[in-house]
């Protein structure tokens, strides 16, 4: 059996893993937060590197053997320190939740203050959220976008800030479509002697590419992931420039939060800083941008409100009150046709979060298979087709073949066996 192929041993899986490449290959993917890992990222992560212990960090590991792991952590760190321009990097988190709970543990006891972004303008979870840890091991408070702009304005942020007198301020989020204001988070904290955690989880491709200020040297801690934007493998990252907080960083992921590192994710996070450190990354990323612009201008144009009259990063968040459609069915109705995005909550929300009035669109992974603005205007089209004609089953059919042809016309991983595609692109 050990030396079978997954088709051998495991026939359910290995179709679920069949299934899982055409859904990838037949769709269009616009879950902001999702990504394409490359084939050099994906035949790291599903390497040897899976079998090794390593707990500890590079030279002093409680386990031996670990020489071929220090390369690839060492090679890791200082990748990710060049790319983010900073000095101390630990790339072992398992989680961007994770990268966070040791960024607050390192930082601030239990009970103590944490300010954030409300979770219904574009927070995340473990940003204090009272089913997260985060809401529970810490007190919290939240700022918002204002309701006129619905962008961060200092005026609001200060005056969250002086009512709640903050230990810790956190700043990056799901889904704001906009640049953060890095300068203004760095002085409401100096005015509350609070620390700053920016978690780019979002935007780290962006950043990398110098498409979005850094959120340095502004922040006492930058958290990320790397498989948004960053388009690396499922993980987290954690980034300072102080050697004391680095210190504790690295106690608090292990052995305060986890055991063994996952050594075939932090290898192909390396690989994946590598990729990033490219000038064809760097254009990736603007195409990211341009993408998720003439979306936005598409969508506006038929009659769509988008959240802040457009974005300047990776995502738009749509509100669909004038559309007359919650974003629970607009997601249905898209998923149906083969257009993959999630409902999100928008500013001044009147439904449930498993409801909603929006949903979130992300350009990370369509221009990852070479999308570029013409098919942004074609998927844009697509879009209003089935939103804005939620009972036509007829249009939605016919929507759903055109989804076939575009992404037929990109193919995502003609290496991979049973993606469909035979060598010169032509779905088989
Ligand atoms: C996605 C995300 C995270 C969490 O990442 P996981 O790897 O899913 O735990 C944290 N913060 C923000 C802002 C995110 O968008």
């Amino acid at each position: 059996m050990f030396d079978e192929s997954v088709e051998t041993v495991d026939h359910e899986v290995a179709e679920a893993l069949k299934k899982e490449v055409a859904r990838q290959e037949n769709n269009i993917e616009l879950i902001a937060s999702e990504n394409f890992a490359s084939r050099a990222v994906l035949e790291t992560a599903g390497s040897v590197m899976t079998n090794k212990y390593a707990e500890g960090y590079p030279g002093k590991r409680y386990y031996g053997g670990c020489e071929n792991m220090d390369t690839v952590e060492r090679l890791a760190i200082d990748r990710a320190c060049e790319l983010f321009n900073c000095k101390y990097a630990n790339v072992q988190a398992h989680s961007g939740s994770g990268a966070n709970m040791a960024a607050y543990m390192a930082l601030i006891n239990p009970g103590d203050k944490i300010l954030s972004m409300d979770l219904s303008h574009g927070g995340h979870l473990s940003h204090g959220a009272p089913v997260s840890f985060s809401g529970q091991l810490y007190e919290v408070a939240h700022y918002g976008v204002n309701e006129k702009s619905e962008r961060i304005e200092a005026e609001e942020v200060i005056e969250a800030a002086e009512k709640f007198n903050p230990d810790l301020i956190v700043a990056g989020y799901s889904a704001y479509p906009r640049e953060i204001p890095f300068d203004l988070f760095r002085e409401v904290a100096d005015a509350h002697d609070a620390f700053l955690v920016v978690d780019i989880a979002h935007i780290a491709g962006l950043v990398a590419a110098g498409h979005h200020s850094s959120p340095f040297p502004q922040a006492d801690v930058v958290t990320s992931t790397t498989h948004k934007t960053l388009r690396g493998p499922r993980g987290g990252l954690i980034l300072t420039n102080d050697q004391d907080i680095a210190d504790k960083i690295n106690k608090k992921i292990f052995p305060g939060i986890q055991g063994g590192p996952l050594m075939h994710q932090v290898a192909a996070k390396a690989v994946a800083f590598k990729e990033a450190m490219t000038e064809e990354f760097a254009d990736y990323q603007k195409q990211v941008i341009s993408n998720a612009i003439r979306l936005g201008e598409v969508l506006d144009d038929r009659g769509f409100h988008i959240v802040s009259g457009g974005t300047d990063n990776h995502l738009l968040l749509v509100n669909l009150v004038p559309k007359n459609i919650t974003g629970k069915l607009a997601e249905k109705i898209l998923d149906e046709v083969g257009i993959t995005a999630n409902k999100n909550t928008v500013p001044g929300e009147t439904e449930s979060p498993f409801v909603t009035s929006g949903v979130r669109l992300g350009t990370p992974a369509v221009t990852t298979r070479g999308m570029k603005e013409a098919e942004m205007e074609k998927i844009g089209e697509l879009i209003d087709r089935v939103v804005s004609n939620p009972e036509d089953t007829k249009a939605h059919k016919m929507v759903k073949v055109e989804v076939s042809k575009l992404t037929a016309e990109f193919p995502l991983y003609p290496f991979i066996e049973g993606s469909g595609y035979s060598a010169v692109g032509i779905q088989a």
